[in-house]
């Protein structure tokens, strides 16, 4: 049986990550921009432990909602994602905001490999099947982007860059303005989206100037490229991970998707293989980490969450049995729960 440190490691991780998310100063921030910026902004985007937007842009944890799934890849048609953005987008409403979802892909300018493995490191083909999504989110929430408004977002990892892609073509490459005046770059960006709410305009542009800052400050210090190596030791299934941010470390699948067998079966195949080749120490093993994601404490969002958690850990337990049991020797189990508000794991025993 592998060890504990693994595990341990987890949850000591998600509680200092939890104690930063709750601190009265990040509290503050966030309530203070959200008052200043109030438009409702989501990302979908790949499991890549790299993509981390709210660092990206200077913008307060928890600012921006993230979807994360392998290669950013969704379907509004599959029933639970097309439930849980459409709750997302409908709380906003309720609230008179409007929402932008940025609708993101990522790749790698130095070097191929360390582009997105979900789409074989194919930039071009990530490019299509975000648009393919953009595309499906106007179908549904509205092509005149009344109140939503889908962006078309390249990631370039190397140097955090942005990417915008206009409803022109036209593109806004945040690293190839680095020089340019505040005035100019605020031109650019306007001319991509000449339907866009003045509002919704003054709501997104600090995430254009904060990933100047922060392109500026990753030059200053001479930051490494982060190597792509597969030394995965974690397989997280479910919902409430961005607490969870680490390149190379766990392979992320949200529950969305028809096929969650497929991705469960990839991911227990690559920690084999981690484990086969030593990426990665041997007596710590793997932990198949299952959460759900609740908002309430009171009433029934809670226990609903400890049951789809538990749900998932058995589905993913049962693949892995059926399909690479050579793993399961390996493997730890984690199953708990997410609080929204505190982003603090708490783990649950399963119910007899
Ligand atoms: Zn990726």
């Amino acid at each position: 049986m592998p060890n504990k440190k693994l595990v341990q490691f987890l949850l000591n991780h998600n509680k200092k990550q939890s104690k930063i998310f709750s601190s009265p100063d990040a509290v503050l921030w966030r309530t203070q921009y959200r008052a200043q910026h109030p438009t409702e902004l989501a990302a979908m985007k790949c499991m890549d432990g790299r993509l981390n937007l709210a660092v990206m842009t200077n913008t307060p944890p928890g600012i921006i909602q993230p979807f994360r799934n392998i290669g950013g890849q969704f379907d509004l048609g599959w029933p639970y994602f097309g439930q849980v953005l459409d709750s997302w987008i409908m709380r906003a409403a309720n609230l008179g905001r409007d929402s932008v979802v940025l609708v993101t892909y990522h790749w790698s300018k130095g070097d191929k490999h360390r582009g997105c493995r979900g789409f074989d490191y194919d930039v071009k083909a990530a490019r299509v099947y975000t648009l393919n999504l953009k595309k499906q989110i106007e179908r549904v929430f509205g092509k005149n982007h009344a109140v939503v408004y889908p962006i078309l977002l390249g990631i370039e990892t190397d140097e955090d860059a942005l990417l915008f892609e206009g409803e022109n073509g036209r593109m806004l490459d945040v690293s190839s303005e680095l020089e340019t005046s505040q005035e100019k770059v605020e031109i650019k960006f306007r001319s991509l989206f000449p339907d866009m709410k003045e509002h919704v305009v003054q709501d997104l542009l600090p995430l254009v100037f904060g990933n100047t800052q922060h392109i500026r400050e990753m030059k200053e210090v001479q930051r490494p490229v982060t190597i792509l190596a597969h030394k995965e030791q974690i397989l997280a299934v479910g919902r409430g991970f961005d607490w969870l941010h680490f390149p190379n470390k766990a392979l992320i699948i949200g529950p969305y998707s028809y096929d969650l067998g497929g991705p469960i079966t990839t991911a227990a195949n690559i920690l084999l293989e981690n484990i086969k080749l030593k990426r990665i120490p041997k007596e710590e093993g793997v932990v198949l980490l299952a959460s759900g994601l609740y908002h309430d404490d009171a009433g029934s969002d809670k226990p609903r969450a400890i049951e789809k958690a538990h749900s998932l850990a058995r589905f993913a337990q049962n693949t892995i049995a059926s399909a690479i049991p050579e793993l399961l020797p390996h493997v730890q189990m984690l199953t708990g729960i997410v609080n929204f508000n505190t982003r603090l794991f708490t783990p649950s025993q399963a119910k007899k």
